[in-house]
């Protein structure tokens, strides 16, 4: 390739997926010619991204484990009936590292470049088009504008949050993070609150819905969590931090990837777990495949591969879904979670990376159904045929 504005990859988007992207690429082939465009000043937005830490493979970790600011060796679950600890290890990766990291990598990267407020406004199958009118040619084009470009149909629900992260006067008895404490009142759907303890006197509390629409009231969630904290035990010095966060929750239709350009990833190209929201793993996976490849040759046998897995694993997140937010009201949702989590650990795992084997699926959906399990709610419900 030739000239300043033809590159072997043009990044659009500069969020979890791209930033992973970058990072393999590099790691794979650090010569290699790469344009990251991100519409914001930084990458990566506002968020604290978890995911459990046995997704990320080997090759992986040298990339990986930089941009991880906090790692737990297990965590907690509570219910109205169960309370567990998982010995899985846990993982925390921050914007501001994600930022950092990629733009030193980038930066150190001979043929890398970087163009942040760079907003781009037309994508083909080998361009890019900017909002000032400039254009970019690459022998790939990966799409990874985020969820805010998620066509919207077929969605039943939201999994929607508020996180305030809380300086206290002393330190918390807790160091090991809550994934779900659902003892709390389950107004507006399954609602649990999300605990990850970053330092003795530095926590991460949400107050997590999976709701039937996506409003967020901020002034009764700020003092609802901030109640919680003072049931917990927290002594609150100052609200540090917020993030908040409603994802789409799709019963039937995510983008599924195909063998053509430009390639679509991340959350906009249905990288991401339909249940659970969650996106990490699958963003790697993509991001390791196409760093395994030359941008030519991605279409070949670690692709279809790759796509026959994520689209399976898709199937059949969305059919819980549909159970989920179809065949229970939303006050008895809770029940779900809580037999999920009498499962074996490795099965949990999985789940969250959307890697379940068929052992797995059968020991999900078989066994004792769930309490509040409604077979008049699922068929009434407009999810199930
Ligand atoms: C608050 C929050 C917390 C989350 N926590 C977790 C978690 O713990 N674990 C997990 O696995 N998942 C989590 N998720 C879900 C998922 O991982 C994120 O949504 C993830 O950021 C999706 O990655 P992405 O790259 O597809 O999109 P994003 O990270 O949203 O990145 C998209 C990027 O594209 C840029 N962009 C958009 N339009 C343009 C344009 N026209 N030109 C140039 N740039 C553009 C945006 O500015 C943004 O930086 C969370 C989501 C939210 C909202």
């Amino acid at each position: 390739m030739a000239g300043e504005n033809h590159w072997d990859y043009v990044l659009v988007g500069g969020g979890l997926q791209n930033c992973l992207m970058a990072l393999a690429l590099l790691s794979a082939r650090p010569a290699t010619k790469l344009l990251m465009l991100e519409r914001d000043a930084s990458l990566g937005g506002n968020h604290i991204w978890c995911f459990h830490a046995g997704d990320v493979s080997l090759e992986a970790r040298g990339f990986i484990d930089p941009l991880v600011v906090r790692r737990w060796p297990g965590y907690d679950v509570f219910f109205p009936h169960r309370e567990r600890r998982l010995d899985e290890s846990y993982a925390a990766v921050t914007s501001e590292r994600l930022d950092q990291i990629v733009r030193e990598r980038i930066g150190a990267a001979s043929r890398a470049q970087l163009l942040t407020q760079a907003e781009v406004t037309s994508v083909g199958r080998d361009w890019v088009r900017l909002s000032d009118g400039s254009e970019h040619r690459a022998r790939l084009v990966i799409d990874a504008r985020g969820p805010e470009q998620l066509p919207l149909h077929g969605v039943v629900g939201y999994q929607k949050f508020l996180g305030l992260e809380l300086r206290l006067r002393r330190p918390a008895a807790r160091d090991c993070p809550v994934i779900m404490d659902a003892r709390v009142p389950q107004t507006d759907g399954f609602r649990f609150f999300y605990w990850l303890p970053f330092e003795p006197d530095r926590v991460l509390l949400e107050d997590t819905y999976f709701s039937d629409g996506p409003e967020l009231d901020l002034t009764n969630l700020r003092q609802g969590i901030l109640d919680y904290a003072r049931r917990a035990g927290l002594d609150v010095a100052e609200v540090e931090r917020e993030e908040r966060g409603v994802l789409p929750l799709p019963t039937r239709h995510v983008p599924v990837p195909s063998a053509e350009s430009p390639l679509v990833g991340g959350y906009q190209g249905g990288w991401f777990h339909p249940t659970t929201g969650y996106s990490f793993p699958l963003a790697l996976r993509l991001a390791q495949v196409v760093a395994r490849t030359m941008p030519d040759r991605l279409f070949g046998p670690d692709w279809t591969r790759l796509v026959a897995r994520h689209r399976a694993g898709l199937r059949y997140a969305l059919l819980l879904n549909r159970m989920l937010f179809g065949a229970f009201l939303p006050e008895d949702r809770y029940h779900v979670m809580e037999r999920f989590y009498g499962l074996p650990a490795a099965t949990i795992r999985r789940f969250y990376a959307l890697t379940l084997t068929r052992a797995d699926r059968v020991r999900i959906l078989c066994g004792r159904v769930p309490r509040g399990f409604s077979l008049r709610q699922a068929l009434a419900s407009r999810t199930f045929p």
